[in-house]
């Protein structure tokens, strides 16, 4: 199995592999960029059809926080963990401890975090072996899903503002896929401003409280996205704009919560040649890394809330050089992440040679 020439692989300073028979651990941590600081980024537990396939997402998520943490100004490097198992049937505190063990080997190099299939609770049981994880109640942070709900809410205002010339969100009609611990979050916020919402998720209970609480009109999940919306929020997994799903959008905005939400790079080039703007996913969804970032002794949630609201004003600065220099949403934002990496790593190098 290819490691180092896949696609997905990026000059990763590292990707190491972590097996502990008793608990049946089976993890992957890759180390994408420290140069901003050390890697910090999230733990998926996913029951991957093959063991490529949880190589090929580790190396795309770790790549993405780089990126993330740059373009939202944080000292952050970028990377990921997955524990390759199904978090409804494999999880135990035992399994959770040897993860921990796992990311202790690293020495803060890499900060795990909470992602899809982990939870605050598994979080913590790892925290009993290593401090080098963070989004947990300790620091007062805890679950970090409803700030990078109100982060994407951000976005997503700014993406309407810019397409749409609309100032507020009421009446606009909203089709969110995914109604996990962020889709629930943002669905909230934006029954909250008055939009209408066409929801759908594999998982029937969170539809059915998307219905009660919020007034959403649930449709089947292959029916998503060719509603007719103005808005498109993925807030499932990757992948979700794609050769099939693009042509079926009728809407005018593509704004949520999923990582790597483009199949590939070719996709928000398609976007922009149909006139659907495309906020992109890892500056949106950054507001989970941001109140992380503020974890310690003197957090104030106020301040860092503050802080992923400015969220809407690099969404709308990505979508102004989008257009004045007519290319794609999310090469600007690579563009822009990159080149904060590149000042930084150039006065690294100064100093260096300066000592
Ligand atoms: P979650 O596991 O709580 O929710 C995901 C939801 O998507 C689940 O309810 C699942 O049933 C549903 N789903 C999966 N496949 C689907 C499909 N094909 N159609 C419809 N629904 C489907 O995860 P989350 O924490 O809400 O994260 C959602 C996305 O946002 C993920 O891509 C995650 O990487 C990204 N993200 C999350 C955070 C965070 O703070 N939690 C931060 C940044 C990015």
């Amino acid at each position: 199995m290819a490691i180092f020439t896949p696609d997905e692989f990026d000059d990763h300073e590292s990707v190491l592999f972590f097996h502990d028979k008793k608990s049946g651990l089976k993890s992957i941590i890759a180390v994408h960029d420290t140069t901003l600081g050390p890697a910090l980024g999230g733990t998926r537990m996913w029951s991957y059809d093959n063991e490529g396939d949880a190589i090929e997402d580790v190396l795309r998520l770790s790549k993405g926080m780089t990126y993330k943490s740059s373009l939202a100004g944080l000292n952050l490097g970028g990377g990921k963990s997955v524990i390759i198992g199904d978090p409804h049937e494999h999880k135990t505190e035992e399994l959770f401890e040897a993860f921990g063990r796992a990311v202790h080997q690293l020495s803060g190099n890499y900060i795990a975090a909470e992602d899809v299939g982990t939870t605050v609770e598994d979080l913590e049981v790892a925290r009993r072996v290593t401090p080098h994880i963070s989004g947990i109640s300790e620091g007062n942070v805890g679950n970090p899903s409803p700030a990078t709900a109100w982060g994407v809410y951000n976005g997503l205002k700014a993406a309407a503002h810019f397409r749409l010339k609309k100032q507020d969100l009421h009446g606009l009609k909203v089709a969110v896929q995914g109604l996990g611990n962020v889709g629930f979050g943002l669905c909230q916020h934006l029954a909250d401003a008055g939009a209408e919402l066409v929801v759908t998720d594999i998982y029937d209970k969170a539809v059915t409280r998307a219905v009660s609480e919020l007034g959403a009109t649930a449709v089947d999940a292959d029916k998503i996205f060719n509603q007719d919306v103005d808005i498109f929020a993925p807030c499932a997994l990757g992948a979700a704009l794609n050769d099939d799903t693009i042509p079926q959008l009728k809407a005018k905005v593509v704004a949520g919560a999923a990582n790597n939400q483009l199949a590939t790079d070719k996709h928000g080039e398609d976007l922009m040649n149909r006139g659907i703007l495309y906020a992109p996913d890892y500056a949106i969804n950054a507001g989970g890394i941001i109140i992380i970032s503020h974890e310690g002794p003197k957090f104030n949630r106020q301040k860092a809330m503050d802080q992923v609201a400015e969220i809407y004003d690099t969404s709308l600065n990505i979508f102004k050089r989008a257009e004045r220099e007519n290319i794609p949403t999310a090469k600007v934002a690579d563009e822009i992440a990159l080149e904060r990496i590149q000042v930084v790593k150039e006065e690294q190098a100064e100093l260096a040679l300066a000592g």
